[in-house]
C-alpha cells in the first residue's frame, strides 16, 4: 500500500543541487521531501569535484618531492603507496559526507526517501513505496559520463569517473579519451602519482579554453611526460595482453596505443532515464531539461536545477541555481539566471576564467576592447615559490568596464575570486588599482594588471611618474 505525502516541496536528487534547494527549504521551516536513488552528496562529492582535488592534491605531494631540489633540498625519491592514496581520497569523502547524509537531513527536518523517483502525472511523484503530491518539484538528478560509440569498447574493461578513484593499485599506462577538464585533471594527478599517462582528444585539449592559457597547461604536462594527442581520432579498442590496445588515426596515420587502463572522459549526458518526463508534460532532449530564466520547465509545478539542464555544469552552479529556485518557489520573487559564472580546471598550473575570454569578447565588441596581462614572473611571491609560469589577463571596454578575466598559475582558482567580485559588483578597472594588497602575495598579480590599463594613454608626465611611484610601491 502507498502512503501518500503531500509536502510543499519535492526535490528528486540528493547532488550539489538538490542538497542546497532542501536545506535552504528546510531552514525556512517549509515541509520538503528529498529523494535520492543513489549516495547522498552525488557527483561532486563521491565521484567527482572531491575525490579527483584529493587525488590531485596526492598528486601534488610526490611532485613537491622531485622538484623540492629548486629550493635547494634533496630528497630521496617519492615512494607512493598506492593504496594509501587511495585511503586517503575516500578518507576525504568520508570527512565531508556527514555534511549531505540521510542522518544530516533528517535533522534538519527534511524527510528523506532513499528511492529511485519518477514522474506519475504532472503533480504526482512516485518513490519506493511513496506517492508524493508537492506544490513544486525541483529536479537535481545532474549528469551521468558519455560513453562514445567506439567499436571494442563494450568488451574491454574501461573506467569512468564513477570507477576510477576506486582503483587502488600502481596504474602503470592511463590511457584517457577526452581532453577536457574532467580527463586533463585525473590524467595529471595519476601522472604525479609515477603513471604514464596518454591523453587522446578529437578535437583540441582544453578546448573551451582561452588557447594561450590552454597552452601553459599543455606546455606543463608536455615537460611532464604526458603524450597529448589533440586531433586524434580513436577507431576502436581492443584487449591486449596486460590491458588495452587503442587504435587511433591522424591525418591518415593509424598508431596502436597500448595501456593498462582506459579511462573514459569524453563529456556528461543529463540524467533523465527513469525519470518519465514525459507523463508530467516535462519537455528535455539530448542537452538536458528545458527550463526558461526562472528554471521552471514547462510543467509550471516543476524546476530543475544543476547539470540536469545541461549548459556548464558545476557545483557551484548548482548551487546558485538552487538560491534562485528557493527564491522563486518560497518567496514568490521572479529571480532569474544571469550572474557571470567562474570557471576552473585544477591541472598544475590551474587555470581559472570568468566572464568573456579574448576571443569571445574580440567576437562580441571587435576592437573595442582592451587586453590587460601580467606575467607570473613579474610577480615576487611567484619567484619565492618557483611558480613563475603563467599569466592573467583581464579583459576591458575602453571605459574601464571589465568584461572577463582568464588566469593560468598558481593559484589561479583563488585568485579569480576577485574578478568574480568585480565582475559581479559591475566594478571598473580603475576601483581595483586603489586596493592595498598584502605584500609578497600572488593577489599582488590582480593589481598589477589594473594597472597597466593606465599606460597607453598616460600623456601626461606628471602622471606617469605617480603611477610608476605607486607601482613600485606595489
Ligand atoms: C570528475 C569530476 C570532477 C568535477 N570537479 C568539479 C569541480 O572541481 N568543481 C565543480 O564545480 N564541479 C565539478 N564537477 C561537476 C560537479 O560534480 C557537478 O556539476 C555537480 O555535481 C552537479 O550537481 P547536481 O546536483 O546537478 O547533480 P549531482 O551532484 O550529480 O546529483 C544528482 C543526484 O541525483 C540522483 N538521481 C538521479 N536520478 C534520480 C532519480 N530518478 N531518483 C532519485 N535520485 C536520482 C543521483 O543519484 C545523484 O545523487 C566535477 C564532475 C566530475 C565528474
Amino acid at each position: 500500500m502507498e502512503e501518500v505525502l503531500k509536502p510543499d516541496l519535492c526535490v528528486i536528487g540528493a547532488g550539489s543541487g538538490g542538497l542546497s534547494v532542501a536545506a535552504a527549504a528546510a531552514q525556512f521551516g517549509v515541509p520538503v521531501v528529498l529523494i535520492e536513488k543513489g549516495r547522498m552528496g552525488g557527483d561532486c562529492l563521491n565521484y567527482g569535484c572531491v575525490p579527483s582535488k584529493a587525488l590531485l592534491a596526492a598528486g601534488k605531494r610526490a611532485d613537491a618531492v622531485r622538484t623540492a631540489s629548486t629550493f635547494g633540498i634533496d630528497v630521496i625519491e617519492a615512494q607512493v603507496d598506492h593504496a594509501r592514496v587511495h585511503d586517503h581520497v575516500h578518507g576525504v569523502i568520508a570527512a565531508i559526507a556527514p555534511n549531505d547524509s540521510v542522518e544530516r537531513f533528517t535533522g534538519l527536518g527534511v524527510r528523506v526517501i532513499e528511492a529511485q523517483a519518477n514522474f506519475l502525472d504532472k503533480n504526482t511523484v512516485e518513490a519506493g513505496r511513496f506517492l508524493i503530491r508537492a506544490r513544486r518539484f525541483v529536479v537535481a538528478t545532474g549528469s551521468s559520463p558519455v560513453i562514445p560509440p567506439i567499436p571494442g569498447l563494450d568488451e574491454v574493461p574501461y573506467y569512468t569517473n564513477e570507477t576510477i578513484f576506486d582503483v587502488s593499485e600502481r596504474i602503470q599506462h592511463l590511457i584517457v579519451l577526452g581532453g577536457g577538464p574532467i580527463g586533463m585533471e585525473i590524467a595529471q594527478a595519476h601522472r604525479m602519482l609515477g603513471a604514464h599517462v596518454t591523453v587522446i582528444d578529437a578535437a583540441t585539449i582544453l578546448g573551451r579554453e582561452d588557447p594561450e592559457a590552454a597552452r601553459i597547461v599543455i606546455d606543463r604536462f608536455t615537460d611532464a611526460g604526458i603524450m597529448l594527442k589533440p586531433g586524434t581520432r580513436v577507431e576502436r579498442v581492443e584487449k591486449a595482453v596486460q590491458g588495452v590496445g587503442v587504435h587511433v588515426g591522424k591525418q591518415g596515420e593509424t598508431e596502436i596505443i597500448k595501456g593498462s587502463h582506459l579511462l573514459v572522459a569524453t563529456g556528461r549526458k543529463p540524467t533523465v532515464k527513469g525519470l518519465s518526463l514525459e507523463r508530467a508534460g516535462i519537455v528535455f532532449d539530448a542537452r538536458g531539461i528545458k527550463v526558461n530564466s526562472r528554471l521552471r520547465t514547462t510543467n509550471p509545478r516543476v524546476y530543475a536545477i544543476g547539470d540536469v539542464i545541461g549548459g556548464q555544469q558545476f557545483t557551484h552552479l548548482a548551487n546558485y541555481h538552487a538560491g534562485i529556485v528557493i527564491r522563486n518557489v518560497l518567496f514568490r520573487m521572479r529571480a532569474k539566471v544571469g550572474a557571470a559564472i567562474p570557471r576552473v580546471t585544477f591541472t598544475d598550473p590551474e587555470l581559472a576564467q570568468i566572464g568573456l575570454t579574448e576571443d569571445e569578447a574580440r567576437t562580441r565588441y571587435r576592437r573595442r576592447i582592451r587586453i590587460l596581462r601580467w606575467p607570473y614572473a613579474d610577480n615576487d611571491r611567484a619567484q619565492a615559490e618557483h611558480v613563475t609560469h603563467g599569466f592573467i589577463k583581464v579583459i576591458t571596454r575602453p571605459d574601464g568596464r571589465i568584461l572577463g578575466s582568464t588566469i593560468v598559475g598558481a593559484e589561479a582558482g583563488e585568485l579569480i575570486q576577485l574578478w568574480v567580485m568585480a565582475l559581479a559588483k559591475d566594478m571598473r578597472i580603475g576601483d581595483l588599482t586603489g586596493l592595498v594588497l598584502p605584500y609578497p602575495t600572488l593577489s599582488e598579480l590582480s593589481k598589477r594588471v589594473a594597472y597597466t590599463f593606465y599606460q597607453p594613454t598616460l600623456t601626461k608626465r606628471w602622471l606617469r611618474t605617480i603611477i610608476d611611484l605607486l607601482r613600485r610601491l606595489g
